[in-house]
């Protein structure tokens, strides 16, 4: 019997396990990758603020981002430039290395190659049953069980646990490429012939290497074709490694029930403008550390006492799940005309610079409420004719 077990070791679960460890509990970390950060399929940026907020580690970061410029369909660009950095460009499998390590370093213990199969929730603990590579099943009991296996949502589905029903599907790959021409900027394109519903990106790694890359609502591999013909017109396609991966989306209902808990993506806590999940499966995790250390404290592990965390995440940041889903959805329904005749008006109203202390890399409400009064309101803009 262990305390707790943490089923799957992304960003949210290693941190959950880091801190439930520091905080004197026995944990136990399963990972169905032989090795962790293995298939860590992402771009990689991650906020500034977040580096402080949760001690990061920096060894992973390979660029640092001042200056993402966002590009029209018409080829139209709108500027955001900061002086220090706004976000860094992190190896995603060496970050989740590193923050292991740490879980570790703290008493976690690892259970690597093991796919969980199955969690029984039983009067008096949770029944973890998985699978060791090449091994015999094997099954183990804890106190707590907490999933936080991302896009894989069977082990949410068995205990009646929510899971997001909606994904946007992302294709990425890491290209040699020179200079931009652009000072090196992080460059996101939009319009319903680059991705319909969402975006593309090409994100500077150092060295002329760069991630490039879209998610849409379609299936994204014709326009990731088009994406890479316009940012490398020379680069053969057939000669890149591709990573696909579905990106969940939307905030979803219950991650609670006796002596179990879903968090980071696993429950739908991911940005729903951009589809980066790290910040919020991290700050997941500090809620689900803070409620589960409590409960131990009382011995009580009951529906009740462990919803505490719905409580804290929808009030935490359960406002930007929402506000950036409608957003992005609504953005998805403007034509690639409506699109530039925005960037025409944002550029002659300084839009951005208006709305600079409402922008902030991970917390996006307050700015997307103030561009919707805006849409309707620019001289220009979308919402005059
Ligand atoms: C192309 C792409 C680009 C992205 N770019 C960014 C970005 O720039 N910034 C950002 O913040 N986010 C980005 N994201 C999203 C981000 O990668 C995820 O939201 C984030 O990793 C979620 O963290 P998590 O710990 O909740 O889940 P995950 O990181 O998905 O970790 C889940 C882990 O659980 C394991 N697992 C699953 N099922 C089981 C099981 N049954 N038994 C044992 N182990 C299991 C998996 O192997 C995995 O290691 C991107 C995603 C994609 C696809």
């Amino acid at each position: 019997m262990t305390d707790v077990a943490v089923i799957g070791a992304g960003p949210t679960g290693i941190h959950t396990a880091y801190l439930l460890a520091q905080a004197g509990l026995d944990v136990v970390l399963f990972e169905a990758q032989s090795r962790i950060g293995d298939r860590a399929i992402c771009s990689g940026v991650v906020g500034d603020e977040a580096f402080a907020r949760f001690d990061l580690p920096t060894d992973p970061i390979l660029s640092e981002i001042k200056c993402i410029q966002a590009v029209s369909p018409g080829g139209k660009k709108l500027e955001y430039r900061t002086e220090g950095p706004l976000a860094q460009v992190i190896d995603k499998g060496e970050f989740n290395r590193s923050l292991a390590q740490r879980a570790v370093n703290a008493g976690a213990k690892l259970q690597l190659g093991c796919w969980v199969n199955s969690l029984a929730v039983e009067k008096h603990s949770v029944e973890i049953q998985y699978r060791p590579a090449e091994e015999a099943p094997a099954s183990l009991r804890a106190q707590v069980a907490i999933i936080t296996t991302g896009v894989n949502g069977s082990l949410n589905h068995s205990l009646g646990l929510a899971h997001p029903r909606q994904f946007l599907r992302a294709v990425q790959a890491e290209m040699s490429l020179p200079p931009n021409g652009h000072g090196n900027a992080t460059r996101v394109f939009v319009g319903r012939g680059v991705a319909p519903g969402a975006f593309g990106w090409e994100i500077p790694l150092g060295n002329n290497r760069w991630r490039v890359g879209l998610m849409t609502e379609d299936n994204p591999d014709p326009y990731f074709v088009k994406l890479v013909q316009r940012v490398s017109p020379n680069t053969d396609i057939s000669t890149l490694k591709i990573d696909r991966k579905g990106i969940a989306q939307a905030a979803v209902g219950r991650c609670v029930v006796d002596r179990v808990i879903a968090a980071g993506e696993a429950a739908g806590h991911i940005k729903t403008t951009t589809g980066g999940g790290i910040y919020y499966g991290l700050l997941s995790a500090e809620l689900v550390a803070d409620v589960v250390s409590r409960a131990f404290r009382t011995r009580n592990f009951s529906t009740r006492t462990l919803g505490e965390f719905e409580r804290y995440w929808r009030s935490t940041f359960g406002n930007e799940l929402i506000v950036g889903y409608f957003a992005r959805k609504l953005a998805g329904h403007f034509s690639d005309n409506q699109i530039d005749r925005f960037f025409d008006a944002a550029n002659a109203s300084d839009l951005l610079v208006r709305l600079n202390g409402r922008l902030k890399f991970d917390w996006h409400h307050r700015a997307l409420l103030a561009t919707l009064r805006s849409l309707l309101t620019l001289p220009g803009g979308i919402g005059r004719g």
